[in-house]
């Protein structure tokens, strides 16, 4: 049966998908795929006796390898891509050329959208209409991929691995056929990962990194930080920034500290010539974002972007992701963070307008952000759902 728990604390356990995802590897007649979440290559390496933290992304791609999947991507090239169209809408909304409301809120946590579904269906036109990278990259690997490589994409099966159950759900959502298959065949959270590579006796340790496959494998710092609360924010701020002015932005903007760390609502304005001050704000956990969407309602939302994370410290403590601590402790939600931040500082390019696949794709398929193909392939709309379990309003009692 279809499995839709979106639990993102996995306080519910995920419905595993590894028997399918075996099946697809042993069938020669599939081109098996497979893209991995920001979050996972700091977390995968506890469930093999690593620190908190400990970067393996190497050594997962190394692994996925060894387990048989065909082509090994990574989500994070579609963050960057998230990244130029949801700056592209923002502008747009800011400058007056897109007639929907401010704040623009980020639309990349399928648990912070179901939330919004059915509490807030009022808001609809604040949500940014990007889908996740996730499902960004399921749709271009049936399209984009398939046609780079001569592939029928009937016998594409697409994989992703994830930090979050809410995934799941996500994947399953009927709008998410884009690509006129389902864009994203199944999702394995790390933890299931992390048994199949167990079963198949592929110690993550032992293994050298490698390096993702050519087309979608390259990302930039600001995709990395999508795993932590306020990545998204700190990344659109930075590409937002150069499509202004076309320039770089400033250090203070590749460091935008106010965004960081584990507060509940975090807030930062930005001075960007050409259009004046932005100001933004970050929430985790739905407890939060109430303050900020009863501000919005009212009218009284200063803000011209938000962005919502079910999971407190964002993705890297998601409901998939190694129980190194139940629930994780906020020592090991920083180790994680830290690491994506490092990792970030050390990156030669980190604005996503910079990765040159992104400029590639744009030139070989999409044009450019927001047109009329990005637009059916990349973004998507919402459904609300308050009503439909509404018991008074459906006659049940
Ligand atoms: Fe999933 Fe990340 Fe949202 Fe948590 S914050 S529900 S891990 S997308």
């Amino acid at each position: 049966g279809q499995c839709a728990l979106w639990c993102p604390t996995g306080a519910i356990s995920e419905c595993d998908d590894s028997e399918k995802v075996w099946e697809a590897i042993q069938d020669p007649g599939k081109v098996v795929v497979v893209q991995t979440a920001p979050a996972t290559r700091v977390a995968l390496g506890e469930e093999f006796g690593l620190e908190p933290g400990a970067w393996v992304m190497g050594q997962q791609v190394a692994a996925l390898r060894r387990l048989g999947f065909d082509v090994i991507f990574d989500t994070n090239f579609t963050a960057d891509l998230t990244i130029m169209e949801e700056a592209t809408e923002l502008i747009r909304r800011v400058k007056g050329d897109l007639k929907k409301p401010l704040p623009q809120f980020t639309s990349c946590c399928p648990g912070w959208i179901k939330f919004c579904e059915y509490f807030y269906p009022d808001l609809f036109l604040n949500l940014s209409t990007c889908k996740s990278p996730q499902q960004m990259l399921g749709a271009l690997v049936k399209t984009y991929f398939a046609k780079e490589k001569g592939l029928n994409p009937k016998n594409i099966f697409s994989v992703a691995i994830m930090p979050c159950t809410a995934k799941k759900f996500e994947a399953n959502r009927s709008e998410m056929k884009d690509s006129g298959y389902r864009d994203v065949d199944s999702v394995l959270t790390t933890r299931e990962l992390s048994r199949l590579l167990k079963k198949h006796n592929i110690d993550l340790t032992k293994l050298p990194a490698e390096n993702y496959d050519p087309l979608m494998g390259k990302s930039t710092g600001g995709a990395v930080i999508f795993g932590a609360t306020g990545g998204v924010m700190e990344a659109a701020v930075r590409t937002a920034y150069f499509f202004i002015t076309q320039s770089p932005p400033p250090s203070g903007l590749l460091q935008l500290t106010p965004v960081r760390g584990l507060a509940g609502v975090k807030e930062a304005a930005v001075e960007i010539p050409g259009v004046g001050r932005i100001r933004v704000a970050v929430c985790h956990g739905m407890g939060n974002a109430r303050e900020i969407l009863e501000a919005t309602r009212k009218g009284n939302a200063p803000w011209h972007f938000v962005e919502f994370m079910c999971c407190p410290g964002g993705c890297q403590s998601g409901g998939g992701q190694p129980r190194t601590a139940v629930p994780p402790s906020d020592e090991i939600r920083l180790k994680r963070i830290a690491s994506l931040y490092n990792a970030d500082a050390k990156m030669v390019m980190r604005e996503s307008h910079e990765n040159p696949d992104i400029l590639t794709i744009y030139q070989k398929f999409l044009e450019h952000p927001m047109s009329e193909l990005a637009e059916r392939l990349l973004h998507t709309e919402y459904i609300s759902r308050g009503k439909c379990f509404s018991p008074l309003k459906s006659g049940a009692v």
